[in-house]
């Protein structure tokens, strides 16, 4: 669905009419210049949304895309959303348009819940994109008695983010030459006692497409269950609209 013609987003938008919602921005804040939480609210009471589930906006006449809410409410109707502004698409466009009393249609929810309620210990991998999904996960986990630690893989200057939106976790510099090395290097330093604890947790890896893939290689090497991995990408350098 990223890339279709005008007119076949009209016939889908028709067909597809029990999950698209109108919504209104209400509120608006910047964490950080480049990462905009936007506050849309709208008559979600017949939606049942699963944590982790990601709503979807037509960005321009021809793309639609994808984001995670990071808090959504079908009964008082709220839904928040942390845009990463990058600033290479009609994503990211589309979302530093946005303003306040902006109306327009919300499509979803999508996809499935990575979220595994059972597990007393979950481990978080992502990037910049990946905050809002974070957010949502950590307020179940706290909520549930459960514990959570992680990484993330930030440009330095976007270092403070995690603290901002009080979620505890480790960060290491983006370096495009070298997309997952330093996170690398981070799960690899996991050893000892801390690591036989961590080992039978739920990991979740999100963000860059080939940072997942190098994580989950190294998480495998060191003997986590494949069962226990969640993979969401998000984005691929060169690639449009996961
Ligand atoms: C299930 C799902 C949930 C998602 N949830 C979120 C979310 O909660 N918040 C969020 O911000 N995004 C989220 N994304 C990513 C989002 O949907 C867009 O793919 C992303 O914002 C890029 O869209 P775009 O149109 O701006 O760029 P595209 O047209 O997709 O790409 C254009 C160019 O920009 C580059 N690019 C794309 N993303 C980035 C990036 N993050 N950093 C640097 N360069 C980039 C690409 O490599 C490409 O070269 C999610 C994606 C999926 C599939």
């Amino acid at each position: 669905m990223p890339h279709m013609p005008k007119w076949m987003g009209n016939v889908v938008e028709t067909v597809f009419k029990k999950f698209i919602h109108d919504v209104t921005v209400a509120e608006i804040e910047y964490i950080h210049p480049n990462l905009k939480r936007v506050t849309f609210t709208g008559d979600f009471s017949t939606v049942d949304f699963k944590l982790t589930q990601a709503v979807a906006f037509r960005v321009d006449d021809i793309h639609y895309r994808n984001y995670t809410p990071n808090f959504f409410d079908s009964e008082t109707g709220i839904c928040s959303v942390c845009f990463y502004l990058h600033g290479n698409g009609p994503g990211s466009a589309f979302a530093s348009r946005l303003t306040v009393g902006d109306k327009l249609k919300m499509m979803g929810p999508r996809g499935r819940s990575l979220y595994e309620e059972g597990s007393k210990y979950h481990f978080f991998f992502g990037d910049e994109t990946s905050l809002g999904l974070f957010n949502s996960l950590k307020s179940v986990i706290h909520a549930n008695q459960q514990e959570y630690l992680g990484v993330l893989t930030l440009h330095p200057d976007l270092f403070a983010l995690p603290d901002k939106l009080d979620l505890m976790l480790d960060v290491v510099p983006k370096d495009s030459a070298m997309p997952y090395e330093h996170s690398a290097a981070y799960v690899n330093s996991l050893q000892g006692k801390l690591w036989d604890v961590w080992q039978a947790s739920i990991f979740y890896l999100t963000g860059n497409a080939n940072a997942i893939k190098g994580v989950r290689k190294i998480l495998l090497n060191k003997g986590v269950s494949p069962r226990n991995i969640r993979v969401q990408a998000f984005w691929a350098e060169g690639k449009q609209g996961l």
